[in-house]
């Protein structure tokens, strides 16, 4: 017997089930990841409520918390930090009343403080609003504004629909909830909003695009909510609102309209699930709900970045720093773990679209290394967290010595992204599950757009090449979620080689980090021994270890070195290694060679990376489940790593 496998087919089952049913949920509950919206109009006290709901929220993650409460006029409460402190200043303010909302905010567009966390008002304080989401075009919008008088207090893009808001409604004759409608109409980005007015003190108006919001049914009592976690105590039944639609929630009903005025009549669901269910988005574990977020993650990332009409890149956070950084005599990317693999992409990527000379540092070696860096060089450093102890030793000790240090970072606020000159935000929402997955995929989305804006810059990606990598980026979420819809090649490779001592995954240029990264990933979750190898390297020591026991994962996606990872291929099969091939649909010679060959949609070569890597991280991920390891904790592992 090879491996012990057949054990698990009845488990197999079971699994593809749960999450064939998550994934149908899925597109109600929270696909994005960003932070916590809930809602009461009602008997109760709505500050309990609120409380309670934010602390059932807490499981995403999240930087400040805040809270209104309407009675005789609006208290406003807010903090940076835990719920608890929120809940703390509450009491102390005696916010009594029975119609609120209240947000925990993970930052994305200005540092996580008290100003910042939300609800946030206009110049006149008598609203005050909740989102979820990015409003993608606030620059503008707040410029506009200013222009027109409006001063604010922070850097958020929620702060900017709070005054477009004011703006409409105060220069308008129309009522609140169609200044809401047109500011809603003005805004490009995903939002999901609550709203309380101070003179409309019965009723909360909610409004999605792309940020999930649903609606609590209660007797005498409603509810709003991003999921339904904060409800599900008070009520089972949910009304779940629609991009573009909007409401009015009182304490005794709810009207649902279109953003464009057309009233509809939705169903109401039954929620069959528990607590930890909606927690995960019905997921089993939060690895895999944030494997299947990548779409939205990338596309997340990619928001107001992305320009595809007029066939450009616009990262505002690298603003006044892109000549330095293209006419760099170095670029050297500093990271650990998975952010390391993503940033040895980076080089790839640099290399090819900019003509850039890049190197890629261990920042625990690179600190301690003979630091030939100096002012004409660039530092880019890349972290999830942006509290990696390491990368955060090689910043600094980059910047000593005059350099220029840029951050890609996936929490706004965090010290790398203080500490860097400049830098470009991920985006992914909060990712909880130990072993990185979507803040990889985002690292490579900001790394790619990074070598494209820097190829244009330095004239050496023509036009053509541009539009058809801009065309072909845009279309990467479809394709990821195109990848999510059918898994099981991947389960039954994970079915057949879970009890395996050893695994090899091969890649070259661009894929060879992603080999890296697969190998990683199943050795963080599954515990089984793994490298990752660049395929021609094979034949310069690992080649000695394939005999029939030994599964090899061979990218083999990436078009111009295809000849070359054939003969690989050749190689390990006539070794008798038990080939496993991911390969683009289409792409010749590798089915024939493959025991198990995993499709991937076409792109071009240099995206691949954002493809391959996901049916890797599945395969480690069904491994692991099948194995019965801690999935989302694993052993031994930190998901921010702040110690040397
Ligand atoms: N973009 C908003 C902010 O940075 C909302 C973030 C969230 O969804 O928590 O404040």
């Amino acid at each position: 017997m090879v491996f012990s496998i057949f054990s698990i087919v009845g488990r197999r089952d079971c699994i593809r089930t749960a999450f064939r049913l998550a994934l149908e949920k899925l597109h109600h509950i929270n696909k994005r990841n960003m932070c916590g919206i809930v809602g009461y109009a009602g008997g109760r006290e709505a500050s309990e409520v609120i409380l309670k709901g934010l602390q059932r929220l807490e499981y995403r993650g999240y930087d400040s918390a805040g809270m209104a409460v309407l009675n005789d006029g609006m208290n406003i409460i807010k903090v940076k930090g835990k719920v608890s402190e929120l809940a703390k200043l509450s009491k102390k303010k005696k916010l009594n009343g029975n119609i609120g909302i209240g947000h925990t905010r993970w930052a994305t567009h200005g540092e996580p403080n008290e100003i910042n966390a939300h609800p946030h008002t206009g110049s006149h304080r008598n609203f005050s609003l909740v989102h979820n989401g990015i409003i993608e075009n606030y620059d503008v919008l707040r410029r506009n504004l200013e222009e027109k008088g409006h001063l604010f207090a922070g850097e958020s893009d929620t702060e900017v629909l709070a005054h477009l808001i004011e703006e409409i409604h105060e220069l308008s004759d129309i009522d609140f909830f169609q200044a809401i409608q047109q500011a809603l109409l003005q805004v490009k980005g995903t939002y999901g909003i609550a709203v309380v007015h101070k003179y409309h003190p019965d009723r909360i108006i909610v409004a999605r695009k792309g940020s999930p919001l649903l609606i609590g049914v209660g007797e005498g009592e409603n509810f709003v909510a991003s999921d339904a976690s904060p409800i599900i105590e008070y009520t089972k039944k949910v009304v779940y609102l629609e991009d573009e639609e909007m409401a009015v929630i009182t304490r005794d009903g709810y009207e649902v309209s279109t953003l464009k005025n057309v009233p509809l009549t939705k169903e109401v669901h039954e929620l069959a699930m528990s607590l930890e269910q909606i927690e995960k988005g019905g997921f089993p574990h939060f690895m895999l709900k944030e494997i299947f977020e990548q779409g939205d993650t990338i596309a997340d990332c990619m928001r107001g970045r992305l320009i595809v009409h007029e066939n450009r890149i616009q990262l505002g956070g690298l603003e006044g720093f892109v000549d330095k950084l293209a006419g760099a005599r170095r670029v050297i990317i500093a990271a650990c773990g998975t952010s390391w693999h993503s940033g040895l992409v980076g080089e790839y990527l640099f290399e090819y679209l900019a003509h850039m000379s890049v190197e890629v540092e261990y920042a625990s070696e690179f600190r301690y290394r003979e630091q030939l860096i100096d002012e004409r060089d660039v530092m880019i450093v890349i972290s999830q967290s942006g509290e990696t102890a390491d990368t955060l030793a090689a910043l600094r000790e980059a910047k000593r010595r005059g350099a220029m240090v840029l951050g890609i970072c996936n929490v706004v606020g965090s010290t790398i992204a203080r500490e860097t000159d400049a830098g470009v935000y991920t985006h992914a929402g909060p990712e909880i599950g130990v072993a990185s997955t979507k803040a990889f995929t985002a690292q490579v989305t900001v790394l790619t757009m990074m070598a494209m804006l820097l190829g244009r810059q330095n004239k050496v990606l023509s036009d053509a090449m541009m539009k058809e990598l801009v065309k072909e980026l845009n279309n990467i979420p479809k394709k990821v979620e195109e990848i999510l819809k059918d898994t099981s090649v991947i389960e039954e490779v994970a079915r057949l080689f879970t009890y395996a001592p050893n695994f090899l995954y091969l890649g070259r240029s661009y894929n060879f980090p992603v080999a890296l990264e697969g190998a990683l990933k199943l050795k963080e979750i599954s515990y089984i021994h793994a490298e990752g190898y660049p395929a021609a390297e094979m034949k310069h020591g690992p080649i000695a270890l394939i005999d029939e026991h030994m599964p090899v994962v061979v990218i083999a996606a990436t078009d111009h070195t295809n000849d070359k990872i054939i003969s690989n291929m050749e190689e390990v099969k006539a070794r008798k290694g038990r080939l496993i091939a991911i390969s683009s649909n289409g792409q010749s010679g590798v089915g024939r060679l493959a025991e198990f060959n995993i499709t991937i949609p076409e792109t071009h070569d240099s995206l691949t990376p954002l493809l391959a890597v996901i049916p890797l991280q599945l395969l480690a991920y069904f491994i692991a489940v099948n194995r019965k390891c801690h999935v989302d904790q694993p052993r031994n592992l930190a998901k921010s790593v702040t110690v040397e």
